[in-house]
């Protein structure tokens, strides 16, 4: 399977590349990014009865990407780490036809891991089967952080700088990140947003000058965000495997059409289901949640994507606080190809706007529809469903006003929940009990008597580790930290 760019090819650059090739370098020409050539076409027929790691491995394998089965099952077998290595993607029956796939089983406690935990094996093999050291530099908005630092710690041949948004995380995703030990990890706040450390890295990642401090010091830039396709493959799984849960349960025949709804930030899970869609998958449409940072929902239903006049607003799921959506430009791709989409995102950049044409906005209203939820309609949300013995988080409460006002048909609607209540506690428990500015710790300890669950171990212990990364700077003082670092 080749990789091509989303805006075209730049003269002295390869036309295509492999798998390898493309997320050890995922920057592409002209600052756009990798996609196949094609899809491959599901047998689903086939990829029935089969448990989540068999399914990853058959899916992986229709790829035809440049990586050994070896070093595939030794990534896919990372799922052993989920809390049932046999179920790692549970999917919960809620009611009213809507079916919660949980993506959170893992060891940080968010869905990044889905894609994270394998993804961070095949790269460190790569790096260490090429005898090539690589620098991955990450901005979080707090989930990838903990996932992108727990998954290369101690690897070989990779480091890890992760800027995140100091106090724009919660106190658990926060603690995730700075009681990181590994020899080879720096986590560096930063004061400013989570776009202002998306656009810092984004800088650094085409800055000249910056490549040379490494070329000398042997290091080359890799990217573990989802404008890394390495991810967005995993993340084609779940959408398959929660499908077919579905058939296997006998509450939708094979070939059945069921809606998918994600709660989306940078696109990458949405765009999963995109890839799972045109492979086959019958999704009748792509539900895009969001919360009140809502350039999505005005995107989806105008076709303009603007940043005018807008601020990235702090909510209760700051995981969804995103402005400039990466992934939105595969999606564009895939409907318009290399030239307009190279078009579009020059005027993102230059003009900090686009507008589809009518035709346009008609093809990506095929595939998707969108609304937003504010904080106070995902508490109530919340709390509307603990009361019916279901408890999730804040991200995953953007679903349901999706679900409840995007059906055009009675379909089964297939929500998916990206993080589990334990990393947004102080939230759940106004939403719960209407208690407000309470501490993480003590909220989880609150919730967990209260709806008599266990704090998973990997967040209690959090409380007794050290910090072990003390370092919050200014947006200009971060190339500085990181070249220190290396
Ligand atoms: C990352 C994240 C999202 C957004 O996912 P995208 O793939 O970036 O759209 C939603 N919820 C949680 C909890 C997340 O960690």
């Amino acid at each position: 399977m080749e990789f091509i760019e989303t805006r075209g090819n730049e003269e002295g650059r390869p036309h295509q590349v492999q798998f390898s090739e493309a997320i050890l370098n995922p920057n592409a020409s002209f600052g756009g990014l990798y996609v196949p050539k094609y899809l491959p076409k599901l047998d689903l027929e086939k990829l029935q009865g089969l448990d989540y790691k068999e399914l990853a491995f058959q899916i992986l394998r229709e790829f035809n990407i440049d990586i050994s089965d070896k070093t595939l099952q030794e990534a896919i077998s990372l799922y052993d780490k989920f809390d049932n290595p046999n179920e790692p993607v549970p999917l919960v029956d809620v009611g009213d036809g809507l079916y919660i796939s949980e993506l959170y089983h893992g060891p940080t406690r968010a869905f990044k891991d889905m894609a994270l935990q394998p993804f961070g094996k095949v790269l460190s093999s790569l790096a260490v089967e090429r005898d090539e050291k690589y620098l991955i530099l990450v901005a979080t908005s707090g989930d990838t952080g903990p996932a992108t630092l727990e998954t290369f710690k101690n690897r070989p041949n990779i480091k890890v700088v992760c800027l995140y948004p100091y106090g724009g995380t919660s106190d658990v995703q926060r603690l995730q990140m700075v009681t990181e030990d590994g020899e080879n990890l720096k986590v560096i706040g930063i004061r400013g947003s989570f776009d202002d450390a998306q656009t810092t890295l984004k800088t650094l990642l085409r800055s000249e000058d910056f490549r040379k401090e490494l070329e000398e010091r042997n290091i080359k830039l890799s990217a573990a965000n989802s404008v890394n396709f390495g991810r967005i493959i995993f993340q084609t799984i779940y959408h398959i495997y929660s499908y077919l849960q579905l058939v296997q349960r006998g509450e939708i025949e094979l070939g059945e059409e069921v809606y998918i709804t994600v709660p989306s930030g940078n696109f990458g899970n949405a765009l999963g289901g995109f890839y799972a869609k045109q492979m086959g998958l019958p999704i009748a449409k792509i539900f895009i949640a969001s919360n009140e940072n809502n350039i999505l929902t005005d995107f989806i239903t105008t076709g303009k994507y603007s940043l005018i006049g807008r601020k990235v607003v702090n909510t209760k799921s700051p995981a969804m606080d995103i402005l400039k959506s990466s992934n939105v430009e595969r999606v564009l791709f895939a409907l318009f190809g290399a030239e307009r989409t190279k078009e579009l995102m020059e005027e993102l950049e230059n003009r900090q706007e686009y507008q589809l044409t009518q035709e346009e906005l008609e093809k990506l209203q095929n595939h998707f529809s969108a609304v937003y939820s504010t904080d106070s309609e995902c508490i109530e949300e919340i709390r509307n469903y603990f009361q019916k013995g279901y408890l999730m988080d804040t991200h995953t409460a953007t679903n349901i006003k999706a679900h409840r006002e995007l059906r055009e048909k009675p379909l089964k609607n297939i929500a998916y929940s990206t993080a589990e209540w334990t990393k947004f506690s102080p939230s759940i428990l106004e939403a719960l009990e209407g208690i407000s500015g309470v501490s993480d710790r003590e909220a989880l300890e609150k919730i967990s008597k209260l709806a008599n669950i266990p704090i998973p171990h990997q967040i209690q212990s959090l409380f007794e580790k050290e910090i072990a990364q003390k370092i919050v700077v200014p947006v200009p003082e971060i190339e500085k930290e990181i070249l220190d670092f290396i």
